[in-house]
C-alpha cells in the first residue's frame, strides 16, 4: 500500500491532487489555506467562489491552476470543541471525502496536509490516529493510489509516524 509521511510543502508536491484545509466559505485564510491560494494564483479563488462553501467533514474539488497538482481538494477540518462535539467523525469525514472524490476524478497521487492541527487546535496525536486510520482503510480498498502526509514540521511529522508504527502495531 502506498502511505509515506514527509517533511515538506504542500504547494511543491507533484501529486494528481493536494488537500487543503480550508475553511467552510472556501473563501481562503490563513495557514495552508492561505499558502496554497498564492501558490495556485487568483483563478484558484475565482473558482472557489462558484462553489459556495462546503460543510464541515465534506469535500469539493477544483484545478490547481499554477500549483504543479492538477487539482486541489478542499476540505474543512472540524474546529476542536473539546471532543465531545464530534470531531473525531468530522476529521476522519474530511480525509475520507477528500479521497473518495480524488478517486472519483482519477488522481491516484494525493498529498495531504495535517488536517484541524493548526489554528483548529485539534490535538495532533488524536488527528494523526484519526488521519492513520482512515488513509490506510482507504488505501485496503484502493491499493493503487499512493497517498502522502505533508508535514511542515518534525513534530507533526514524528506525531504521524508514531501513529503509524502504532495501527501498525495493533494489527
Ligand atoms: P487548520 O485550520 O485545519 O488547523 P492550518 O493551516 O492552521 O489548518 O494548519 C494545518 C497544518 O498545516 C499545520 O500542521 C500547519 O503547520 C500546516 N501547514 C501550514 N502551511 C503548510 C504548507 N505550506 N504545507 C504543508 N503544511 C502546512
Amino acid at each position: 500500500m502506498g502511505y509515506r509521511i514527509i517533511l515538506g510543502d504542500i504547494t511543491e508536491q507533484h501529486v494528481d491532487a493536494i488537500v487543503n484545509a480550508a475553511n467552510t466559505s472556501l473563501l481562503g485564510g490563513g495557514g495552508v489555506d492561505g499558502a496554497i491560494h498564492r501558490a495556485a494564483g487568483p483563478e484558484l479563488l475565482a473558482e472557489c467562489r462558484t462553489l459556495h462553501g462546503c460543510g464541515t467533514g465534506k469535500a469539493k474539488i477544483t484545478k490547481g491552476y499554477r500549483l504543479p497538482a492538477n487539482y486541489v481538494i478542499h476540505t474543512p477540518g472540524p474546529i476542536w470543541r473539546g471532543g465531545t462535539a464530534g470531531e473525531d467523525a468530522l476529521l476522519a469525514g474530511s480525509y475520507l471525502s477528500s479521497l473518495r472524490l480524488a478517486a472519483e476524478y482519477g488522481a491516484k497521487t494525493v498529498a495531504f496536509p495535517s488536517i484541524s492541527t493548526g489554528v483548529y487546535h485539534f490535538p495532533l496525536e488524536r488527528a494523526a490516529r484519526t488521519a492513520t486510520e482512515t488513509i490506510l482503510a482507504f488505501l485496503r480498498e484502493h491499493p493503487d493510489m499512493e497517498i502522502t502526509m505533508a508535514c511542515f514540521d518534525e513534530r507533526t511529522k514524528a506525531a504521524y509516524e508514531r501513529a503509524l508504527a502504532e495501527y501498525g502495531a495493533a494489527r
